[in-house]
């Protein structure tokens, strides 16, 4: 551990839309280092100016995180205090700063948080989905099939899914999740978070989409998805025979969860509900 105080890296969540969302902590860490590293300096420079710091920036991103590294550690060598910032919210996720952390860290200097706003937190706690336990996947992948690949692996999962996505593909990602999840699996949609148009939807996947599809304003802005899991403590028990779970077992071990929903409703006369939430269970193995 090194003995020098001052030679610390502070990072500082900064807000995700509204300026006021910033910690007195993290203003008097941002007045007070010696530098701060900022994504992107003009960015950086509205909050600044906002609170009158005049702290000298310098730019750390995902294009010159290894050589800016170096360049960090040495103002650590020479007794400097570091404040790292994103963009907004808290930097790390989804945001650079692993590389610049990990480095420190292991040339042995402190590296002490100041929390504050995050997007996906900011969701959870106002989306009216379960938040004991859940799963934040970043950003999802660009293509129509890897996003599907993704919800497919998470159609048995407990928790809630939860992402980040961008304006241009939020309608094309609920297509692809309507093509995966039952229309009425429930979902919530926070948009714009402590910014004017703040939206937050929730609802049957269906729904949701058709809210998305019909308003062009729904598809504007930053979003957080965030999609539900089974919900076991509020599972009914269906009226399913165990003959109609056979039968939607064998069409599990051949088909898609969605093919096999869909030819069991043919084969049983169920409803569609009933069978998607036993085809979860039963791949979850319950
Ligand atoms: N580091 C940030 C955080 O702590 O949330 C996330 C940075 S990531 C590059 C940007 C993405 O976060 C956006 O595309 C959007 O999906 C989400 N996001 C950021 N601000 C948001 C807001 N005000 N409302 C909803 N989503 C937001």
């Amino acid at each position: 551990m090194m003995s020098n105080l001052n030679a610390i890296l502070y990072v500082v969540a900064t807000p995700i839309g509204n300026l006021a969302d910033i910690s007195l902590r993290a203003l008097e860490v941002l007045k007070t280092v010696d530098v701060i590293a900022a994504e992107d300096t003009r960015n950086s420079k509205v909050l600044l100016n906002h609170y009158s710091i005049t702290t000298p920036m310098t730019s750390y991103h995902d294009h010159n995180e290894d050589s800016k590294s170096i360049q960090l550690i040495e103002r650590l060598s020479q007794g400097q205090s570091i404040a790292l910032i994103s963009d907004a919210g808290t930097p790390l996720i989804n945001d650079p700063g692993y590389s610049l952390v990990e480095k420190v860290s292991q040339a042995g200097y402190k590296v002490v948080p100041i929390p504050g706003s995050c997007a996906l937190i900011a969701a959870l706690s106002v989306a009216g989905v379960a938040t004991d336990k859940f799963s934040f996947e970043g950003f999802l992948p660009r293509t129509s099939g890897a996003r599907k690949a993704i919800f497919e692996a998470y159609l048995n999962y407990a928790g809630t899914l939860v992402f980040y996505e961008s304006s241009h593909r939020i309608l094309k990602c609920l297509d692809d999740a309507l093509a995966v999840y039952d229309p009425s699996h429930t979902i919530a949609i926070a948009r714009e978070l402590t910014k004017t148009f703040e939206t937050v939807v929730r609802g049957p996947l269906e729904e949701i989409y058709r809210c998305v599809n019909e308003d062009s304003n729904m598809q504007r802005g930053e979003f957080v998805v965030l999609i539900e899991g089974i919900d076991k403590k509020r599972r009914k028990d269906s009226d399913l025979s165990e003959q109609d779970v056979q039968t939607l077992e064998v069409l599990l071990s051949e088909c898609s969860v969605k093919t096999a929903v869909k030819l069991a409703v043919q084969l049983t006369g169920q409803s569609k509900k009933d069978l998607y939430k036993k085809a979860l269970e039963l791949q979850s193995g319950d």
